[in-house]
Order: structure tokens, then sequence, then C-alpha cells
């Protein structure tokens, strides 16, 4: 049997070598940090000696696998030189922020198409992510979107899609609360077996690598994105319990971006996870 693996997104505020203990005290053994703002462009650096702390306190505790999530400006799709200018930039850097920490994942949005259609917008993700040099040992994971706007990744056919535009080897991240927003209905049992059943079919299984492990505030197919504690909003208990055991069956480790409110944390969320696979 696989192991359960669970973690948070943490923040790296004092130093990412700080992710770790911020894990930790969560009861998580795996997560996501950004590596800077993701509401702007600037980076900063990583200080080596807290890269060489990360890795190494992330080892000793068995934490991992991390992900870096990019930064919400970047687009990939956009038919905008200048904005896909700065996206390719900013992507750059997360991946070599992620070899300096081990990190195998760099997670990002495909972003909006802005009016270059579904096609267009897909051909300019591909072209953008052929400018980028993937250091090794580390992979792109196109995260699936709740899919408002012309932003695309809503649908499973988009992910098959860039994977189609571009000559480097994607991974996928599924987003509880994003395919639901997005329409695949994941609140029963049968539901989830089905929606695993179209992405293995559309994209395939083995190219999911990670999942974003959140419930949701609004219904099956409204494209809004917000957020709830597990088991506590429109999705469920019996659909997010149904997709935390098949998660840990393929060996999908799990990252919560629940909230912070209500009185119930981040280690409540991942406890919640822990009961909710021993079937209490
Ligand atoms: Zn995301
Ligand atoms: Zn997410």
């Amino acid at each position: 049997m696989s192991e359960l693996r669970v973690g948070a997104h943490t923040s790296i505020a004092g130093g990412v070598s700080n992710a770790v203990d911020e894990q930790l005290e969560y009861g998580g053994n795996c997560g996501q940090i950004f590596t800077h703002s993701p509401q702007v462009w600037d980076h900063g650096t990583i200080d080596d000696e807290e890269a060489d702390a990360f890795r190494a306190e992330s080892d000793a505790n068995d934490v991992g696998p991390w992900m870096i999530h990019a930064s919400y400006l970047v687009n990939l799709c956009t038919p905008k030189e200048d904005l896909r200018a700065k996206s390719v930039d900013s992507m750059q850097q997360e991946l070599a922020a992620a070899a300096e920490l081990g990190i195998p994942y760099v997670n990002v949005h495909l972003g909006a198409h802005t009016g270059a259609g579904v096609e267009g917008g897909l051909a300019n993700a591909g072209d953008a992510l052929d400018e980028l040099d993937v250091p090794d040992g580390v992979t792109i994971t196109i995260e699936s979107d709740a899919g408002s706007g012309t932003k695309l990744g809503g649908q499973f056919e988009h992910l098959a899609g860039v994977q189609a535009e571009t000559d480097h080897d994607l991974a996928f991240c599924v987003d509880t609360a994003h395919v639901w927003a997005a329409g695949y209905d994941i609140s029963t049992p049968e539901g989830v077996a089905d929606t695993f059943a179209e992405f293995d079919d559309v994209v395939g299984l083995d190219q999911l690598v990670y999942v974003h492990l959140n419930d949701s505030k609004h219904g099956c197919g409204t494209n809004k994105d917000e957020h709830a504690h597990v088991g506590e909003g429109e999705i469920g208990v019996g659909g997010m319990r149904a997709f935390i055991d098949r998660s840990v069956e393929e060996g999908l480790p799990m990252a919560l971006e629940t909230p912070t409110e209500n009185g119930k944390s981040f280690a409540w969320n991942i406890e919640r996870v822990h009961e909710l696979h021993e079937g209490e």
C-alpha cells in the first residue's frame, strides 16, 4: 500500500528552510512554496546557506516531494509579447530556484488566452515553454484551472493540448477545487472514479504527479475558485474521501491550499485528511 503524503502550502518568510519547520508543525510530510511574493515580478535571491539548510532539513525529516508554485502573474497563453517575455523570464528563475533547492516540480497555470482562442492560446503556451531551459531533476507541472473567463486548463483536453504543443515532457497537477469548478463532478466515489478515468483517457495518469487538495465554496461547473476546508465545502466528505483514497492508491502527494478561517488551520486539515483516509 502506498504511503499517505499530505502537506500544506507553507511560507518561506524569514528564510526558505523555515518552510520545513512550519510543515512539521502542521504535521505535513510534503508541500508547496512560493519562492517570492506571487503578486509581483521581482524574485529576489535565495541565500545559498538557506538553500542548503532547506535540502538538509527536508531530507533529515523525510519531507517531500516539494512543489514550487509559480507567480500568479505568469501567463503562458498570452498573445502579448511583453507579458510573454516576463512570464518566460519568471519561469526560468523558478526553475533555477527548484534546481538549487532540490525541488522536483515547478507548478504553473496556463493563463488566459485573452482573445487568441483556445488553440491559439495553447500554441502560445507551447512556444513559451519551449523557450525554457529545464534543469535536470526538475519538471514543469501544469495545474488544472477553474476555467473562468478565457483562462485555459479547465478542461483536460487543454492539458493534453499544451503537451502536444511543447517539446518538454510536462507533468500535471490536479486541483480538486478547480476540476470541480470546471464541471467535473467529484462529489461521489463514482464521480471520482469517472474523473480519474477521463483524465487517464485524455491526458494519461502517468503524467499526473501531484494533487492540490481543496474543498470548494461554490458549486460544480460555476468556474468559481474559492477554497474551503476539507469535507466542509460543496464537494463534501464523500467526494473528498474518495479523492484522497485514490490519490494515495496512485502514489500522488497532496498539497493543501485551504483557508485559515473559523479557527481551522492547515494542521486541522492535514489531520482531517488522515481521518478521512482511515475511514473515521
Ligand atoms: Zn495554483
Ligand atoms: Zn491549486
